[in-house]
């Protein structure tokens, strides 16, 4: 392909991956609203409302880079709960962490630089632990969904909003059109880089399907699993629960 991803050795390809959102994180919302025509904030409003979430719980959002969901978070573990927003790149996290001190939230928030394949807190240390479209940015998803389960305590819940497979054939090409024509335009014209872009589309493609991601995160030893697809399956929730 034109931007090389595919055959690039794993430490090569998480420095490429670190590169990108350092290279987005400032122009990330914009585009997210672009791309998606601004439906990436009903899927993040919807996965947050339906999460196993509780006043005064313990939160670990990976991936959390904007804090979009951590935000959203807040309003159902309210000022008992604490979040701990975890990501790989320093520049995201300053970009959520910058954004919710704006919006006067400061208690109850904690910022962590981490690789969500190796987490940096004891077993059972949360309630819920969230990734929003993140999973498919980590080279070893399994290990990731491994730790995300150690740190939940009994009865805590995993939950992963990420792209999927788009499910009505009639759909396909369509999705196919504005992921490669599209979205790299959108890209070049508004943040100055077209390969990010299709990196990302190209990313999507090669994440597990719902059912594989299923089975994977059956086999990190979550109980319970399942899903569920919205906008016909561009993104689907996963859940698994700690039994
Ligand atoms: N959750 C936010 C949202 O929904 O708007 C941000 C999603 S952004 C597409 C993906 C984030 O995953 C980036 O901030 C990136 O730095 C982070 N990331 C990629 N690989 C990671 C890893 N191995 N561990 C933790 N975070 C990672």
């Amino acid at each position: 392909t034109h931007f090389g991803f595919r055959d690039v050795p794993v430490a090569e390809k998480q420095k490429l991956v670190g590169q990108v959102f350092t290279s987005v994180a400032a122009k990330y919302d914009l585009m997210n609203d672009l791309m998606s025509l601004g439906i990436h904030r009903v899927w993040k409003r919807y996965f947050v409302a339906t999460c196993q979430a509780r006043p005064g719980d313990r939160v670990l959002d990976l991936a959390g880079g904007t804090g979009d969901i951590a935000l959203l978070l807040h309003e159902r573990v309210g000022r008992t709960g604490s979040i701990v927003l975890g990501d790989i790149n320093g520049a995201m996290l300053r970009v959520g962490r910058d954004r919710l001190t704006d919006q006067g939230k400061v208690a109850g928030f904690e910022y962590v630089q981490l690789n969500a394949e190796k987490l940096p807190f004891p077993d059972a240390s949360f309630d819920l632990v969230t990734i929003a479209f993140g999973l498919r940015n980590v080279t070893d998803k399994d290990a990731a969904l491994r730790e995300m389960r150690r740190v939940l305590k009994v009865g805590g819940q995993a939950r992963v909003l990420e792209f999927s497979e788009v499910k009505p054939e009639w759909f396909r090409p369509l999705y196919d059109f504005h992921s490669f024509q599209v979205l790299p335009r959108l890209g070049r014209l508004f943040a100055g880089d077209a390969d990010s872009y299709r990196y990302l589309a190209e990313s999507i493609r090669k994440h597990p399907p719902q059912d594989e991601l299923k089975a994977m995160m059956q086999a990190a030893g979550f109980e319970r699993c399942g899903y569920r697809n919205l906008s016909a399956g561009i993104v689907a929730i996963h859940t698994g629960y700690k039994v």
